[in-house]
């Protein structure tokens, strides 16, 4: 391999190589617009785009594209060259600032939850500067944002942006509380933790149910599974090594700070978490990792496996959207600090993070919720379906103390000197770790445990950012009213600090997220506990969360409406796909593969009896009546199923069609499932039309 430090960012046009290609006043230019939410003028645009163009036919590239992240979770570009023919039969290569700027995709065919009804086809993206454009596969793609003619948000990239800002905003008036006048921009930022799968690509290829729908609907349990718990941080295969080598090369050239690669629980299961970064350019990192992922695999005779639960009885694969808050003068603001003064603030932001959390728990639980995550969180192997924030035991004793109005006396208390002072001061707690919760503060972040493997991080972060921005403003207009010297801020913040954690400690959860007796506690505590994605996502349209986003102009309420019936009937066509499938593996392999071996069964007695006329055949014929049995008890769920699937489709209202194949149409696809998983371990391998667990699991 190539030096990393020389392949690294190589296909960007990041800040260095704006810097090395831009004219002096351009690139000053462009650096104002982005730190000041301007638009740039066409002449600077012209020439922003002739350098990109001139740097990206240089390294190959024949086209360009816009590249947005319309509602379907994953990415999309329409390619256009940078062709322009000439009279005299040549052509030269063009790009303008018009084409940089603005795009016009045809919009039709992406879902707009009756946004933008089909005769108005026109969708509009623009171009965000605020990311970087990079070379693919000869490509140059132009991150941008997505919406329609009237102005509607159609993407996930938007109102990502407009959440990161409103945070800006009111994290900034804290710090102006706190005397802070040297920090002007206040980022959030995200390290995502990506878990998948590898299998091999021939099996693969044999299974119409990981093909359609990215996780297998039937298999026996493997005689080994994942009990002995030797695949978790064990030596990496040769055959997947070189595939992470292949895998961190592609993503280092994409400026993708790929960093920890390992085994995970499953076997066949692997994990790669990057460095984090802003949170704009970690949702389009993690969007470009996941593609790579599949991409690469490819090369390599494997396919990787995103979806949230591939294998029955396995661990699934999720997300951790580790993240944080950190300034323009490089502080991390949910670190504890070092000074009375540094705690304080940082008790600020916990209690505004611990009061954002606990009121919108729906929103939070249901930007994770889709059909695939359904089948992870409350498994014992993820969070349970129920918001709850592990904090440790020395922050959570530092709290209670603030609650009572008592002195904390842990093991780090420090009697306090400014005006602050009525605050206790501690340091950074890194001594305990819960990996069952499903909101984990790690020391100096916070780690959000719930998303699906596959999920595009941006709805989880416009959540947090929006209803952190939402408290910290309450903060401040509270505390800004109160507030006339230092002296005075330390004891109306004590008051506040003390009734927020009165009101909201209910949230707080340090025990074992994964133990029966949480659940049957949270209810008591009057917390929310939403099982399944057809019950979580009609909390969007809450009128309190309407409330949140409207006003800090996140979503237009038409905009969430929109959105919500998109989540709803993506979940209700996911699993109608699911049970179509199972459906046509029943009825045209496998019904046929079990009456092949039945025939074959039958054949062999038959011959017996021929050659040995005395012959007694009391196991073959059990046997053929036992598998006779099992396979009219199989068509029978089948054409049950099919019943439930017909139903839960013909119903129009969203809502309640989600709810149809949540609690009919689930149901019935498991009960068939059992059966055809039980015919599978009565039938000789060469007869079953698909490779088993056994083989899928330890194939690679
Ligand atoms: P673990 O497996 O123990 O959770 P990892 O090291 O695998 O830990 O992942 C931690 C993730 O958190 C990494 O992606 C890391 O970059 C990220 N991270 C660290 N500090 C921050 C921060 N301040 N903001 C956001 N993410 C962070
Ligand atoms: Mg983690």
């Amino acid at each position: 391999m190539k030096n990393l430090t020389e392949i690294y960012g190589c296909m960007v046009f990041n800040d260095a190589t704006m810097k090395q290609r831009l004219p002096k006043e351009t690139y000053k230019a462009l650096k104002k617009c982005v730190a000041q939410g301007e638009s740039l003028p066409r002449s600077v645009a012209d020439v922003i785009a002739n350098a990109m163009k001139d740097w990206a036919v240089e390294k190959g590239a024949t086209h360009f594209t816009h590249w947005f992240q319309p509602m379907t979770g994953i990415t999309a570009e329409k390619h256009d060259s940078f062709l322009n023919p000439l009279d005299n039969g040549t052509a030269i290569m063009e790009f303008s600032g018009k084409e940089l700027i603005k795009g016009e995709p045809d919009a039709s065919s992406f879902p707009s939850g009756g946004l933008r009804a089909t005769f108005e086809a026109r969708g509009y993206t623009a171009w965000d500067p605020t990311s970087y454009a990079f070379i693919k596969e000869n490509v140059l793609y132009i991150p941008s944002a997505f919406y329609s003619y009237s102005g509607e948000v159609l993407d996930k990239k938007t109102p990502l942006l407009r959440s990161e800002e409103v945070l800006n905003q009111q994290a900034l008036r804290i710090l102006r509380l706190f005397g802070n006048t040297a920090v002007h921009k206040v980022s959030t930022t995200v390290g995502p933790e990506q878990e998948y799968f590898l299998v091999d690509r021939a099996m693969w290829e044999k299974r119409k149910d990981l093909r359609y729908c990215g996780r297998t609907l039937f298999g026996a349990p493997p005689p080994k599974g994942q009990e002995l718990e030797t695949h978790y941080f064990g030596s990496i295969r040769p055959q997947v090594l070189a595939y992470m080598a292949d895998l961190d090369e592609e993503l280092w050239r994409l400026g993708i700070p790929a960093k920890t690669e390992h085994n995970e629980v499953a076997p066949a299961q692997h994990e790669l978490a990057p460095i984090f970064t802003t949170t704009n350019l970690a949702t389009e990192h993690n969007q470009l990792t996941m593609e790579l992922m599949q991409k690469v695999a490819e090369r390599h005779g494997l396919v990787c496996l995103l979806h949230e639960k591939p294998f029955a009885g396995v661990n699934g694969s999720g997300k951790h959207n580790n993240w944080s808050l950190s300034t323009d003068t490089g502080a991390n603001l949910l670190d504890p600090g070092k000074t009375p003064h540094e705690n304080a603030q940082f008790l600020l932001f916990l209690c505004a993070i611990i009061k954002a959390v606990d009121d919108y728990q729906d929103l939070l639980r249901l930007s994770v919720a889709t059909a695939g995550n359904d089948h992870r969180l409350g498994a014992n192997e993820a969070p349970p379906a129920i918001i709850s924030i592990f904090l440790g035991d020395e922050l959570t004793a530092i709290l209670e103390a603030i609650e009572k109005g008592e002195v904390y006396v842990g093991h780090e208390a420090i009697e306090m000197e400014v005006g602050v002072g009525a605050l206790p001061h501690f340091r950074k707690d890194t001594t305990d770790r819960n990996r069952t919760s499903p909101f984990a503060f790690t020391g100096n972040k916070f780690e959000f445990r719930m998303l699906g493997s596959s999920l595009s991080i941006a709805g989880p972060n416009i959540v947090l950012n929006t209803i952190v921005a939402e408290v910290l403003g309450q903060f401040a207009d509270e505390l800004e009213d109160t507030q006339a010297s230092m002296k005075d801020l330390g004891s109306s913040l004590k008051t506040l600090l003390s009734r927020v954690v009165r009101d909201h400690k209910r949230i707080l959860f340090n025990g074992n997220g994964y133990d029966d007796a949480w659940v049957k506690e949270a209810e008591k505590r009057g917390l929310l506990n939403l099982p399944s994605a057809a019950e979580a996502l009609p909390y969007f349209v809450a009128d309190k969360n309407i409330e949140v986003f409207t006003k800090h102009n996140v979503f237009s309420e038409a905009e969430m409406r929109s959105r919500c019936d998109i989540m709803l009937e993506g979940y209700s066509k996911l699993i109608a796909i699911e049970a179509g499938t199972m459906l046509e593996m029943i009825r045209k392999d496998i019904v046929p593969a079990a009456y092949t071996y039945l025939h074959r069964l039958a054949d062999t007695g038959r011959s017996m009896k021929e050659m040995c006329p005395d012959l007694v055949c009391g196991q073959l014929g059990g046997m053929i009546e036992a598998l006779c049995g099992m396979m009219d008890e199989l068509q029978d769920k089948a054409n049950a199923l099919a019943e439930e699937l017909a139903t839960a489709k013909q119903e129009s209202d969203d809502k309640k069609a989600a709810l149809l194949f949540r609690k009919k149409v689930l149901p019935a696809m498991e009960v068939a499932r059992g059966v055809a998983d039980i015919i599978e371990q009565h039938i000789g391998e060469k007869y079953w039309p698909y490779p088993t667990y056994g083989s899928l699991l330890y194939g690679v």
